[in-house]
């Protein structure tokens, strides 16, 4: 089976603006605001332009800052702080890749926990990790989603992920041990990768390689998720996963695009309206 990346993403859109109506019945708005520095990054651009289309999907209010690559870091961090500050803004995202002469890591940092809807400063992977946490980053938490949605008990199944990235390979491992898998990261210095791939019921490739996961790496039955994003020889998207090789194999497959991308952008808007309803508890309880 094919999963309709796409269709969940929707749906999951759909649900955040039904709770961001129950929210302005309060007086409560929730709004996302977006860092964009340089714009030299073509996939950066349809990034920032699918957050807009998703932002007004959801009839939520959006925010762009978008600011020349030779910015300062000092900048940067001045225009969070402000952001921070600022009632009337639930998420803040700074658009990743940055210039060499920024360091994310920093940047990022000095988000505000309850505004940072990437989920990537350094409280929120801590509360991830202990199942703490109420905002979870995006592409692992749109993974998680489409299993619940395909009725996918992750329970005591051998889960295979291909990357250890911060943004995807760790987060994607945290929550598929809450969710009581048995986990197995693979890294580019794993070896014998093929035997580890061979034995997942669930196979979930984060590597960012043009057909990397091939049918001789799946075993009959598998769920295979592909979050790769890559280019063909003839400038196409695709994931990491030899498609037409693959997907005879297996019982479900996330395909590139249409697969894991949009449940990113659904799950942005997701947790900025949890970021909202969160901001705004006490005004809510009275
Ligand atoms: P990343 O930071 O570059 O991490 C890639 C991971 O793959 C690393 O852990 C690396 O291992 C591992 N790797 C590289 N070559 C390998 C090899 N030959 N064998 C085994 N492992 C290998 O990338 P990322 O940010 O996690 O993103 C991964 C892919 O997902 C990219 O294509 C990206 O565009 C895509 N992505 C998609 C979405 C979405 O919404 N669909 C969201 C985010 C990212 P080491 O740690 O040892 O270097």
């Amino acid at each position: 089976m094919i999963i309709n990346g796409k269709e969940l993403a929707d749906k999951i859109i759909t649900q955040s603006k039904s709770e961001a109506i129950k929210l302005k019945k309060y007086g409560i708005y929730p709004k996302f605001a977006v860092i964009i520095v340089g714009d030299e990054d073509p996939a950066s651009k349809t990034y920032v332009s699918n957050k807009r289309k998703a932002c007004e999907k959801a009839e939520i209010n959006s925010e762009e800052y978008p600011l020349p690559s030779t910015v300062s870091q000092e900048k940067i961090i001045e225009i969070i702080e402000r952001l921070n500050a600022d009632k009337t803004v639930s998420g803040i995202l700074v658009q990743l890749p940055l210039p060499p002469h920024l360091n994310s890591k920093i940047i990022c940092e000095r988000i505000s926990p309850l505004k940072d809807v990437d989920a990537f400063t350094s409280v929120n992977v801590g509360k991830l990790i202990q199942g703490t946490a109420t905002l979870l980053p995006c592409t692992p938490a749109g993974i998680i989603e489409i299993f619940k949605h395909e009725n996918i008990n992750l329970e005591g199944k051998h889960c295979v992920v291909l990357g250890r990235s911060d943004i995807v390979g760790k987060p994607t491992a945290a929550l598929l041990l809450q969710q009581n898998a048995t986990v197995t990261v693979c890294h580019s210095k794993t070896k014998n990768i093929t035997q580890h791939c061979k034995k997942a019921d669930v196979l979930i490739s984060a590597v960012g390689k043009r057909n990397f996961v091939n049918s001789e790496m799946v075993k009959k039955g598998a769920v295979i998720i592909d979050v790769g994003i890559n280019k063909d020889e003839k400038g196409k998207l695709c994931g990491d996963v030899d498609f037409k090789s693959v997907e005879p194999l297996c019982s479900y497959i996330t395909p590139v695009p249409g697969g894991v991308g949009p449940l990113t952008v659904a799950m942005l808007i997701k947790n900025t309206v949890t970021a909202s309803r969160i901001q705004n508890e006490r005004i809510i309880k009275e």
